[in-house]
């Protein structure tokens, strides 16, 4: 579990630490003196610069350098010398290099020190003649950074060639820390641009989109980053008192967690990873050390977090990099014991709150529903639980945005633009205009949507497409009269499972789904047996170790070889169902032979809740998703067995084309509208009409507005989509004449184009 090299917490870095020296104590005293000073210069009224050139000229004095400079992050590529002790004051404001240019910017991108007794000779080495500094031959630079965050870049310099001792790099790394501190306080404001405090400029993230949809509201964090307001401590012994105790529960809280029952493998290896590092000498002595050295407890844990984060930014190896992620944890719980903040910090959530966060459970998600505006998560997946109950409840969600947690406080202005994966913090009045224009926009054409709301999708051509709409989740019914779909054509029951933290009782599913039956005031709902498996593992379900789980051991492969599962949710929606009409299909089916014996379990099921005596449905379909291509030639029996059948347009495209529909790389790179799969989805309704089976289609396609065109255009009647789709789809649709679409995708199949899209969308240009 341990890992080995040169990022492990035990692992003696090569600084020696003061009591080895030689001189532990002098030192260590000298450097409280310092951290004290410099204390007492930040929290001075005097003014920004003239406090900077305070701090540099005491540690200049204080590490008996020539030079002492500080450099800041002006935007997030470019340092700017800020103030100086030793070189030219005129460079003050003045140079600048870009990340990762010359030894500064090497150890502003790194995050590690740079030492080096020879600095020309340095690789990258790169000369500023308005400093003057070439008379300055050794070189130390320590980042100014916090938590991961990266500040500034901290220099000293002197003439004598020598190297810094292991000593002065750690005592110069201590007073960065304390520097990036008080930074966050906002002390280190020089009122310039550039020097503005942070958490104060503009930024723009670009991450990936996990729900359309548009978003302006303020920052609410999921996890409150921990304050902390005394970097300096003036009495060491209590400090180090204040951390042994805090580890000593910590180690006990992790221990206690480890005890508890029903833990997986991977949770019991997380948690073992945790105990290792809670138990860890080395990371406790790193912290003792930065006590000694004048830095409170709560400066000295985060001082270690900011290293494993600089680490865990050139780390390439995924298992040490989630081993440093869990010493990160392990630091903010420890700062959370510490500073005694828990979650709830008093902040008060802003009445448009945008939620941040590093990832977030569904059942968390759920919990702060739809008063959300918006979800920004630094991690997360397209095809993750919170996305789903993202989409479940009609939030704009921006997945991948890197930095948000570090970067967002509560309350920033923010807004969300789940269209394009995009996020603006506190942003600038230009762009935020802008934004409120596209939200507009989208409003108005929401309204006239909502006119469309009661009339049918009738296109010009005289053919009616009956829209339906999916769902998963009781927050998705409301929909079911807003959108004006006329029922639900895909119910992923797996979806209620998927949130829970156990397998729901046969008689709770039974309340859940009549539920569902009640608000759909009778029209349909197609409920799809459970689909797991895959990607969608369920949290108290041992994960099977597939080597590739999509096209593995799921949704109905699972539930024909277990059944226990399957009968108990058929007997539920059976029983739900009581008197009125019951639609069921069967997910994942590949063979005709699938879907008679998942039908005969329903068979069975429904004649023993005869038996027993219970009401049963008035009417049932039992219907098939095809998802895999090799049902499209299934024999005609299939066809005339099944009551209805809906293409999983998803899966039955990833498995058409090969393309995996959760690799960002690939997903989007064959067309719906390539005449290959346009083809087979002719094949597909050609066998189900000379059969007499009723198509729907129920993939993200069908909630397209021009893909939604292109299959209603070669014979799909029924399509199920997003809620929020079917606006945009009716009225489209409702201006087309589907003959003449059909006619257009002909006349680009014919002349051999790669897709039908761009004719298409010309043809539906032209439109009137
Ligand atoms: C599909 O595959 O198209 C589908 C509707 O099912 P899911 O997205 O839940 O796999
Ligand atoms: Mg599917």
């Amino acid at each position: 579990m341990m890992p080995s090299g040169s990022n492990g917490p035990e692992e003696a870095r090569p600084i020696r630490r003061g009591r080895q020296d030689g001189m532990p104590d002098r030192r260590e005293s000298d450097s409280r003196k310092l951290l004290r000073r410099l204390r007492d210069t930040l929290a001075s009224k005097a003014e920004g610069q003239a406090r900077l050139d305070r701090i540099v000229a005491l540690i200049a004095e204080s590490m008996r350098t020539e030079v002492c400079s500080l450099y800041l992050f002006r935007d997030p590529e470019t340092l700017e010398l800020v103030a100086t002790r030793g070189l030219r004051g005129e460079a003050v404001g003045k140079t600048r290099m870009r990340l990762g240019e010359g030894l500064v910017g090497r150890t502003a991108r790194t995050g590690q020190p740079v030492n080096t007794g020879n600095a020309p000779a340095e690789k990258g080495f790169r000369y500023m003649p308005e400093t003057g500094e070439e008379i300055y031959s050794s070189f130390l630079g320590v980042p100014v950074q916090r938590v991961g965050e990266k500040l500034g870049v901290l220099v000293v310099q002197s003439k004598e060639a020598r190297q810094f001792s292991d000593d002065e790099v750690y005592g110069l790394e201590v007073v960065a820390m304390v520097l990036a501190e008080m930074s966050e306080l906002g002390s280190m404001t020089a009122g310039g641009e550039g020097l503005r405090a942070l958490h104060t400029r503009p930024m723009m993230i670009r991450g990936g989109s996990g729900q359309e949809g548009t978003a302006e509201g303020h920052v609410w964090l999921h996890e409150p980053r921990v304050v902390i307001t005394n970097p300096v401590a003036d009495d060491p012994e209590r400090e180090l008192d204040r951390i042994r105790n805090a580890v000593a529960q910590l180690r006990v809280s992790v221990d206690d967690l480890l005890g508890a029952e029903a833990l997986d493998k991977d949770q019991r290896a997380v948690l073992e990873a945790y105990r290792m590092f809670a138990n860890s000498r080395g990371w406790l002595k790193r912290m003792e050390d930065d006590i000694l050295r004048g830095l409170s407890a709560e400066a000295a844990v985060e001082k270690e977090q900011s290293a494993a984060r600089a680490r865990l930014e050139q780390v390439p190896d995924a298992y040490l990099r989630d081993r440093l992620h869990d010493l990160d944890d392990l630091s903010n719980r420890l700062l959370r014991i510490l500073t005694g903040q828990g979650q709830d910090t008093g902040a008060e959530m802003p009445p448009d709150p945008v939620l941040v966060a590093r990832n977030i459970g569904p059942a968390e998600l759920l919990d702060y529903g739809r008063r959300l505006r918006g979800v920004v998560l630094e991690e997360g997946s397209v095809g993750s639980h919170a996305a789903i109950v993202a989409r479940a409840l009609a939030i704009p969600l921006v997945i991948h945005a890197d930095r948000i947690t570090s970067e967002a406080l509560n309350g920033d202005h923010i807004l969300v633009d789940g269209d394009q994966g995009i996020v603006h913090l506190r942003p600038d009045e230009t762009v935020a205009a802008a934004f409120r224009d596209k939200i507009a926009m989208q409003t108005e054409a929401q309204k006239r949507y909502a006119v469309l709301r009661a009339l049918p999708a009738q296109a010009t051509c005289g053919t009616t497409v009956s829209l339906h709409m999916n769902a998963g989740l009781m927050a998705d019914l409301p929909s079911l009269e807003g959108s004006g779909a006329e029922g639900v054509g895909l119910f992923r029951t797996e979806l209620q499972f998927l949130i829970r933290a156990n397998v729901p009782r046969r008689d709770e599913l039974v309340r859940l789904y009549a539920r569902v039956m009640d608000a759909a005031k009778g029209r349909r709902v197609a409920f799809r047996t459970l689909d797991i498996g895959s990607d969608k593992v369920l949290p108290y379900m041992k994960p099977q170790d597939e080597p590739n789980p999509a096209m593995g051991w799921r949704a109905i492969r699972l539930g024909l070889e277990r059944p226990g599962m399957l009968q108990m949710q058929l007997q539920a929606l059976i029983r739900a169902a009581a008197g009125r009409t019951l639609t069921v299909m069967f997910p994942f089916v590949a063979r005709m032979d699938e879907f008679m014996a998942a039908r005969d379990h329903f068979d069975r099921v429904l004649a023993r809740e005869r038996a027993f005596g219970h009401d049963v449905p008035s009417r049932v379909e039992v219907g098939a998703m095809l998802e895999t291509p090799s049902l499209a030639y299934a024999p005609r029996a299939f066809f005339e067995a099944t009551d209805f059948i809906s293409i999983g347009g998803n899966d039955l495209k990833q498995f058409f084309f090969a393309a995996d529909r959760e690799n960002e790389r690939v997903r989007r790179r064959y067309d719906t509208l390539d005449p290959a799969f346009l083809a087979f989805i002719r094949h597909i309704v050609d066998r189900c009409g000379e059969a007499g089976t009723p198509l729907s289609f129920c993939g993200e396609d069908a909630g397209r507005p021009i893909e939604a065109v292109a299959l209603a255009a070669i014979g799909l009647r029924t399509l199920s989509m997003r809620p929020a789709s079917i606006g945009p789809v009716k009225a489209l649709l409702r201006r087309v004449n589907l003959d003449e679409a059909r006619e257009v995708i002909d006349a680009a199949v014919a002349q051999g184009e790669p897709t039908a899209r761009d004719a298409l969308t010309r043809y539906l240009a032209a439109l009137p």
